[in-house]
């Protein structure tokens, strides 16, 4: 009977370990996948499929990668949601079964190459812990070692959502809860968030979870990191600890204290206010390019790139935290001179973080050694330049800017400065670091003198003057005579190779030269590997340090950043004022649109209160400026709370506790519903979460129904925020009925966005002032936007005919009235939603169809 090679059985043991992983599993210079994952890596990967012979009837199915390239197979499979087990030979290939196990399981939240990470983005794998409507989230970086943990008591979907879209990870893991209700939503349907995986439910259990953080963390009680008895902050984080200790199988030295983030603690900001006000990336295609990160973002070094994009997800909401980095970033501003010196020292520094990473997931390299040593000679300068600065944000900074002169001086001498890529054939270690690598060295150099004097000795001997000795990697060194010489070759020359035109050979001589010159090989090697090693130990009691020094320059490059931006582009210092001050924007302006756009930017300014200014109603014609006034409030306002100067000629900003909102019909690709349900549910959370001291932002609420509903949403909506919830809120409306709400409603106020009429055309002003609209200009815009002067000219006649029947006024009082007035509405209305740069003549040619049809019923009809 026929039964399992030992060799297959290996490999079925280990792949019943690894179910859900594609197991690669090393056969000498190949990895191996057998039976269904080869299946599938053949299909996924374009490998041909083979077989091989198992010891059964049937052959088993087999594909395979060359080691040395299959980074970039895992890569592939990694980005296609695969998860990558790799198994490698433990011992020597010998009489028997090699050894083999699983070293490392990559998934994509543990990818460690390079390569495969975006030098400045985080690569995040999260943890959600979910029971009932309270939970918790951790998120870890294992290239960075950052670790953060984040509790939800209450509306758990909701909030959690929010941060994860935030924190956008590439892998969740979660408990068994939230895995259906999650993986059913739209972010995930639609691939904002990654598919969430259920990991092993008991490694979320309390005492569990408790157990694996307190170990990693080497602390008896997590207080030591403000993490409180019984908080299921433990679970989420106790689960991804034990996550990572399943796949990376080694000790995790970077990831040594977490960081509790209390949701109160910062600005909250909704998933939507960071999408609409175009934070990190625009709504059109996505891009950072035209973002308010682009925009900010002059940092020199990774680290500051990625801390860049984190104070600007998460907002302080302290105000002496506030002060604290505003002040920093004011005393680089003043010093001009330091500043420059700063950024020209932080340019030369590389990413200290991923470097402490690879020191810790093992696979630092002697060129990593390189760019460590040279990026930590460059902080004792930018210490001393810190020290000219007084500033307690400065000085911290400078007492995290550790002493590394040890570790420059030991990789100084130690590495050569321009080492080979692997450490495979030695090389690294430099001249006078170690007396026997030197001695080794100089014994194959010395060879080398000794093979040419061999080979002169031997020609003249023979009197072949074309012999000459070489080596090759299957014969060794060997003596070359082509055949034109072959009667010449001496009686004791022993023959190793036939070529076509040449024959090789050996003498004891250089079998004996041979065995000496690769043993030196051998021996360095294992000598500069010794060495390494030392050093990488050396390495690892230094990440602590090395995290530390990493954090303090991500600060400051981005205070550098920001200071630099400020003094770029004329932004001022904010005040911060206390939770219900009074929001007094004076000549501000949108810092993107401004640098962006190729006319001068018209200030504006704002002022929000409590009491009669907490509403601004703002009508005026479509392309007059309204969105982009209201998204410069809320992204001054954000600004301000990361600590950066704003686009203003002054500004005097109150605490605010979150900022929403509710932009056009915002692409509604990351739900399922309806552009007027996207629309209402997100109203319906402004309304349930919004507080005295929040913003709102409010662009065009209502117009996905007809005229009258929306216009009676919009009306109940500016009520409910005003009276009710008392928040700052800016309502840009074409409903100029609701003007009329100013004296009738405390708090309201209407401005407007101005225009002049100028020959029957309007020129757009962007000033925003006090008084409301109650002209459209759909008809001038319609003009603008290139729409055949027939059809402007008939639809002016019609709107004089029908001002003139006073049908457009702002009560609707008969039910005759109001039909004429919803027709015009729809006529202005379809005018006005023209978006005038991108409209093609066959969607002009169906617009006039349109417009055509309504106002001939509406004759017709009179
Ligand atoms: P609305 O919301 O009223 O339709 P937008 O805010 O979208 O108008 O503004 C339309 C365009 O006008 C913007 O893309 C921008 O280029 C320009 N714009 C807006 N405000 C200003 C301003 N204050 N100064 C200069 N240009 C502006």
């Amino acid at each position: 009977m026929k039964s399992l090679s030992p060799m297959m059985a290996q490999y079925l043991e280990t792949k019943e370990k690894y179910p859900d992983c594609i197991v690669f599993y090393r056969l000498g210079d190949f990895y191996e996948m057998f039976f269904e994952d080869a299946k599938k890596a053949s299909a996924l990967l374009d490998l041909t499929l083979t077989g091989r012979d198992c010891g059964l009837e049937e052959r088993a199915p087999m594909c395979g990668v060359p080691y040395h390239a299959a980074d970039e197979y895992i890569a592939k499979l990694i980005s296609l949601g695969e998860k990558v087990a790799i198994c490698e030979q433990l011992t020597p290939p010998g009489k028997g079964l090699v050894k083999r196990d699983v070293v490392r399981i990559v998934t994509a939240g543990t990818i460690i190459n390079d390569e495969l990470i975006d030098q400045k983005n985080n690569n995040f794998l999260a943890s959600v812990y979910q029971k009932g409507d309270c939970g918790s989230l951790a998120w870890v970086d294992i290239t960075t070692g950052e670790f953060f943990v984040k509790e939800f008591e209450e509306n758990f979907y909701e909030e959690i959502t929010n941060e994860l879209v935030k924190v956008s990870p590439v892998e969740i893991i979660c408990n068994r809860e939230p895995q259906s209700i999650f993986n059913e939503s739209p972010l995930v349907k639609h691939g904002v968030l990654p598919k969430f995986n259920c990991f092993i439910e008991s490694e979320f259990d309390y005492n569990i979870a408790k157990d694996t953080l307190e170990k990693q963390l080497n602390v008896h009680s997590l207080s030591v990191f403000n993490i409180q008895e019984n908080s299921l902050n433990i679970c989420s984080a106790g689960a991804l600890i034990a996550y990572l200790k399943e796949t990376q199988k080694h000790a995790l030295i970077n990831i040594n204290s977490i960081q509790v983030e209390n949701i109160k603690d910062f600005l909250m900001l909704d998933a939507n206010a960071v999408r609409n006000l175009e934070l990190i990336k625009t709504l059109n295609d996505g891009k950072k390019y035209g973002s308010l990160l682009w925009l900010l973002d002059k940092t020199k070094t990774a680290m500051g790139a990625r801390r860049l994009q984190n104070w600007i997800n998460f907002p302080l909401n302290d105000k002496n935290k506030i002060n604290k980095r505003l002040d920093g970033v004011e005393s680089l501003y003043n010093n001009t001179l330091t500043r420059q010196s700063i950024t020209d020292a932080l340019a030369l520094i590389k990413d200290i973080s991923r470097l402490a990473g690879k020191i810790s997931n093992g696979n630092l390299t002697p060129k990593d050694c390189v760019t460590l040593r040279t990026s930590l000679e460059v902080l004792p300068l930018i210490k001393f330049q810190l020290l000219g600065i007084t500033n307690q944000f400065i000085s911290d900074i400078a007492d995290n800017l550790i002493d590394f002169s040890d570790v420059v001086s030991l990789l100084n001498n130690a590495i050569s400065d321009n080492p080979p890529v692997t450490t495979k054939d030695g090389g690294y270690i430099k001249e006078g670091y170690d007396e026997k690598l030197d001695e080794l060295r100089k014994i194959k150099t010395n060879s080398k003198s000794v093979l040419s004097a061999l080979e002169a000795r031997e020609r003249e001997k023979t009197g072949i003057k074309n012999l000459r000795v070489a080596y090759n990697r299957i014969f060794g060194y060997y003596i070359e005579v082509t055949n034109s010489f072959i009667e010449r070759v001496p009686y004791e020359y022993i023959r190793r190779q036939t070529l076509a035109n040449a024959e090789r050979f050996v003498t004891e001589e250089l079998k004996d030269l041979e065995s000496k010159i690769l043993s030196s090989d051998e021996q360095s090697l294992k000598i500069e590997n010794e060495i390494f090693n030392d050093i990488k130990n050396f390495l690892s009691g230094k990440i602590k340090e090395l995290l530390a020094t990493a954090d303090a320059i991500a600060d400051l490059d981005v205070a550098v950043s920001l200071a630099t931006v400020a003094r770029e582009n004329s932004f001022v210092k904010p005040t911060i004022l206390p939770l219900s001050g009074t929001l007094n924007i004076v000549d501000g302006r949108h810092p993107v649109v401004e640098k962006l756009s190729k006319q001068k930017f018209v200030p504006n300014d704002c002022l929000l209160d409590i009491n009669d200014n907490r509403t601004m109603i703002i009508t005026g014609p479509n392309m007059a400026g309204k969105s982009t006034y209201m998204r410069q409030v809320a992204i001054i306002t954000l600004m301000a709370h990361i600590g950066s100067f704003v686009p203003a000629r002054s500004a005097e900003i109150p605490l605010t506790d979150k900022i929403f909102t509710r932009v056009g019909a915002s692409d509604n690709l990351i739900s399922d519903q309806s552009t007027f349900m996207v629309e209402m549910s997100e109203m319906a959370d402004i309304l349930r979460n919004a507080t005295s001291n929040s913003l709102i932002i409010l662009d065009e609420i209502g117009r996905g129904t007809s005229t009258f509903d929306g216009l009676s949403i919009a009306w109940a909506v500016v009520e409910y925020v005003t009276s009710k919830i008392k928040a700052k809120t800016l309502f840009a409306t074409h409903y100029h009925e609701l003007t009329e709400l100013e004296g009738k409603l405390d708090g309201v106020k209407n401005y407007k966005v101005t225009v002049k009429e100028i020959q029957n055309t309007i020129v757009f002003m962007r000033k925003i002032m006090r008084g409301g609209t109650n002209k459209s200009f759909g008809i001038e815009v319609a003009e603008i936007a290139g729409i055949h002067k027939d059809v402007i000219e008939r639809a002016k006649k019609i709107l004089k005919k029908l001002e003139k029947q006073n049908v457009n006024s702002n009560e609707f009082s008969s039910k005759e009235e109001n039909i004429e007035h919803k027709i015009i509405s729809e006529a202005e209305k379809i005018i006005l939603e023209i978006d005038v740069n991108n409209l093609s003549p066959m969607q002009a040619f169906n617009v006039l169809t349109d417009l055509n049809e309504k106002l001939k019923d509406k004759y017709e009809q009179n």
